[in-house]
């Protein structure tokens, strides 16, 4: 990769991060169908906000639209000093944040799976991963208006590739690696089911079984397995490391979309490294 394309991709990212944002802010308000099935109220109020509309940004503690500068990925968090440019009230690091884990994201999918449809597209599915997990650690839900439409694009594609092979491993090759895909969300619905009737409660949303679905048409089963099982550790080794500094947080309730997501990230880039091994 040269020097250009490296800063294009990291730019790139920036660009894309701060639209995400966008997604993770105004996805779930207001929009009850957007919901997971078991989702909470959502704040309302703003019920017209769309993503693309209104197009400018704006801040939502003044209201007041954001100039063109205000609005600059990464750079204007950096010379605003973290405040709103009105109305001096915090901007959440997590704007920012988001900016920087998409660039990041960017220059890995470019880097390793190269500047083709296949890096693209390996992008694009991060991305959405990012918005779905910000949005599950605020409301515990995985928006439908996400999960949906994501299982249809893996399914169109894997058709596609059955026929044409397009795109290479580690996306499912054809229609039988895309039906051993859904065993991964076929297992974890049994294990919901089995603590549900154990625990007498639910322990698993229906959101992060869609998300195994996604996981399962686009990349098969391979990748259904390693994340939920790199998904389950790292959320257990979390889980154990907070409840040392807090109590009853082993009961309180926990998003496992992040998890299942950070799973699958790895899944995507250790896969890239053990091929290179073969
Ligand atoms: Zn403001």
């Amino acid at each position: 990769m040269t020097p250009i394309q490296l800063i294009f991709t990291i730019l790139f990212g920036l660009v894309i991060g701060s639209f995400l944002s966008v997604c993770v802010y105004r996805i779930p308000i207001g929009r009850f169908d957007a919901l997971d099935d078991e989702g909470e109220a959502i704040p309302s109020g703003k019920e017209k906000l769309s993503i693309f509309y209104p197009a400018r940004s704006f801040c939502p503690n003044c209201n007041n639209q954001l100039k063109w500068y205000h609005n600059i990925p990464l750079f204007s968090y950096i010379f605003l000093n973290g405040k709103c440019a009105f109305c001096k009230s915090p901007i959440p690091f997590r704007y920012p944040l988001v900016e920087i884990i998409s660039a990041i994201f960017s220059f890995l999918s470019f880097y390793f799976y190269g500047v083709t449809l296949e890096g693209f597209i390996i992008y694009s599915f991060c991305a959405c991963l990012i918005v779905m997990s910000f949005i599950d650690i605020d409301y515990f839900i995985l928006p439908n208006i996400i999960t949906y439409p994501l299982s249809i694009i893996g399914i169109i594609l894997t058709i596609f590739n059955t026929f044409f092979h397009f795109l290479p491993t580690p996306f499912c090759q054809d229609l039988t690696d895309l039906g051993l895909g859904l065993l991964g969300a076929i297992s974890l619905y049994i294990i919901a089911e089995i603590h549900a009737f154990i625990r007498k409660k639910e322990g698993l949303g229906f959101g992060d079984i869609k998300l195994l679905i996604v996981i399962g048409v686009f990349f098969g089963w391979q990748a259904s397995f390693f994340t939920i099982f790199i998904g389950s550790l790292v959320a257990i080794i979390f889980t154990i490391l907070i409840s040392l500094f807090r109590k009853n947080s082993l009961s309180n309730p926990l998003p496992f979309g992040p998890y299942l997501s950070l799973g699958c990230v790895s899944y995507l880039f250790y896969f890239f490294f053990s091929s290179l091994l073969i």
